[in-house]
């Protein structure tokens, strides 16, 4: 059977996760699985789950690693992932890695490197649609209309979490806790370091030339 892409990108809130896995993506028509997107969509829909993650998510704290382990590996069933899937931001602890490293099965992980006052600085001019699209006031605004997702035309919007103090409580989190699962991974996964301080161009860039590297990969990189 032909290896497809399993990938898992992770890094410090604001590294450009989502910027950077929503652009491979769309290059090799795979799934962008974003856990905190999936779970805004069941607050969205007001459920009594999405009622209580507003109130964690809103306090900076993660959600139960049942509910978000269930929430991924149904995603994961979905025929669109047989051709491979991008997943950012996910696992961010040991107790969600295990059980997703057996039923994901990731075979690369890219990690963004960005220091936490570069990072507190980018998410304060975070702006995003309600499907989750995501721009920067000043470093990614939408091309089509001021305030206004491009691909959707959906009005956009701050993040409730992105505050000052949200943002350092949830990068604590990732120093003592997710920091841990790359250190996991390393010895598992193939895995792609990238710095993330350049502009979004850029870090694609090297993004793309870091996977290349791997064979299995590179084919599947020239043909588009
Ligand atoms: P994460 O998913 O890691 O939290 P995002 O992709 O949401 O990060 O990016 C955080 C914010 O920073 C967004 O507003 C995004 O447009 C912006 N951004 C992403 N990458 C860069 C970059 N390389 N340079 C400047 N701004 C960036």
């Amino acid at each position: 059977m032909k290896k497809v892409p399993r990938i898992v990108i992770l890094g410090p809130q604001g590294g450009g996760k989502g910027t950077q896995a929503d652009r491979l993506a769309r290059r090799w028509h795979i799934p962008h699985i974003s856990t905190g997107q999936l779970l805004r969509d069941e607050m969205a829909r007001g459920t009594s789950l999405g009622q209580r993650i507003t109130t964690t998510m809103n306090r900076g704290r993660l959600i139960p690693v049942r509910l978000t382990n269930e929430v991924m590996r149904r995603r994961l069933s979905q025929p669109d992932c047989r051709l491979g899937w991008i997943c950012d931001g996910y696992p961010r602890n040991m107790a969600q890695a295990r059980p997703f490293a057996r039923f994901g099965r990731p075979n690369v992980l890219i990690v963004l490197h960005l220091l936490d006052q570069a990072a507190v600085r980018r998410l304060a001019g975070r702006r995003v649609c309600p499907q989750g699209h995501v721009y920067h006031l000043r470093y990614d605004p939408p091309k089509k209309r001021r305030g206004y997702c491009d691909r959707d035309g959906l009005r956009l919007w701050q993040r409730d979490d992105d505050t000052p103090s949200a943002i350092r409580q949830r990068l604590r989190i990732y120093h003592r806790e997710t920091e841990p699962v790359l250190r996991w991974f390393r010895k598992r996964v193939m895995i792609i370091s990238v710095e993330a301080r350049w502009p979004i161009p850029t870090v694609y860039r090297h993004l793309l030339s870091q996977l290349k590297r791997i064979p299995w990969l590179s084919s599947r990189l020239q043909q588009k």
